[in-house]
């Protein structure tokens, strides 16, 4: 009688004693990498236990401070949504990228722009939702997309392809991640480095696609700068 009423009080002051101190154990300040709380009210074989009472009953009093751990760990962690700038070649990563917008060209020239080097014939993709305002042939830019965010705000400028995908039109819509084209090196680019020049522009009142502010698309695409 006595021995059950010890294990009842000692079972009481166990779990108030894991329920007091596991937000402080386990709270932001937590090592994201390190975390162990979150998998143990997940665990299926725990809850379903029967015999089990006590690791039962600790899983089910460890719940609450689940949410405290998972949401500081978790926004750090995915810095690039779904509203983020898809990289715009296929393969590429954002470690791999260089930021070449500031770098020098011709005539006085500021790049204003990034360039992504990868072999000819890697698809391009759209990096985000958007309509396909203009496809244009240029001395410099070689074969060349302006494509128009929805918002009208952004136009997307994709160069140096080797060719549009199949069936590409003006005023089609497109989706983020849609092949548009194949990286090359039309226009001034070297046949020995092919690569995807890419530039944003912030679209005037009059919504022309060929003339807008440049901004670096190097942050952006590094999920470390969010568009204006
Ligand atoms: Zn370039």
């Amino acid at each position: 009688m006595k021995l059950t009423k010890l294990l009842a009080l000692g079972l009481v002051v166990g779990i108030a004693g894991w329920w007091w101190l596991g937000p402080v154990l386990n709270g932001p300040g937590a090592d994201p990498d390190t975390t162990p709380a979150a998998p143990v009210p997940a665990d299926p074989a725990a809850l379903a236990a029967p015999t089990r009472a006590a690791p039962a009953a600790m899983a089910s009093s460890a719940a609450p401070a689940a949410p405290l751990t998972l949401a500081p760990a978790a926004a750090p962690a995915h810095p690039a949504d779904g509203s983020a700038l898809l990289l715009p070649v296929q393969g590429i990563t954002a470690a791999q990228l260089q930021d070449t917008f500031t770098d020098a060209r011709s005539e006085g020239r500021v790049h204003d722009a990034i360039d992504i080097l990868a072999p000819a014939g890697t698809p391009v993709l759209a990096v985000a939702d958007g309509t396909i305002e203009k496809l244009f042939n240029s001395d410099r830019g070689g074969l060349t997309v302006y494509q128009f965010e929805p918002g009208g705000r952004y136009c997307y400028y994709y160069a140096h392809l080797e060719r549009y995908a199949d069936g590409l039109a003006e005023k089609q819509t497109v989706t983020r991640g849609q092949v548009i084209g194949y990286v090359g090196s039309t226009g001034n680019a070297s046949p020995a480095a092919p690569h995807l020049h890419f530039e944003i522009h912030t679209l005037g009142p009059e919504k022309h696609w060929w003339e807008g502010a440049s901004l670096n698309p190097y942050p952006v695409l590094r999920g470390e700068q969010r568009l204006p």
